[in-house]
């Protein structure tokens, strides 16, 4: 489906289209620490796909469990964190990570996993019918 998103200040804008069949809810301490809360929900879009149509993002690399360096894209006014990109170096897999709260069609969006369960905080239950993995699955894509 085709979404779009942007940061909290509006400085930052994007388009992409998103596969919908996987809508994950990560528990990593990552995502727990950039979300400011729980948990932080993401899709995954083809990097052909997705595009800035507004603003110029500030970067973070970060390296991922995998050993591969994710390019993480924040605004540099209001700080809200957009998506992962491949980095320079390492462009596989060409995905993006979109973080679902700053897209429009966000309150669609229905999880359909859990990942990184083994770090889920201690008062939640895992979501009745959706997949669960104690760390990142292995994705054929
Ligand atoms: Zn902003
Ligand atoms: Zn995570």
């Amino acid at each position: 489906m085709e979404i779009s998103g942007g940061c909290f200040c509006g400085a930052i804008g994007y388009e992409s289209d998103l596969d919908d069949s996987w809508v994950g809810i990560c528990h990593c301490r990552d995502c727990q620490i950039l979300s400011g809360s729980a948990f932080r929900m993401s899709s995954m879009a083809d990097f052909g796909t997705f595009r800035f149509t507004k603003g110029t993002p500030k970067y973070f690399d970060k390296r991922a469990d995998s050993g591969s360096v994710r390019r993480l894209a924040f605004c540099g006014e209001c700080g809200t964190h957009l998506c992962s990109l491949p980095s320079e170096r390492d462009s596989k897999p060409a995905f993006v990570s979109i973080r679902l709260s700053t897209a429009r069609e966000f309150p669609k969006l229905n999880p359909t996993a859990e990942i990184f369960c083994d770090s889920r905080v201690s008062w939640l239950e895992p979501m009745k019918g959706k997949a669960q993995f104690p760390r990142m699955p292995e994705l054929d894509r």
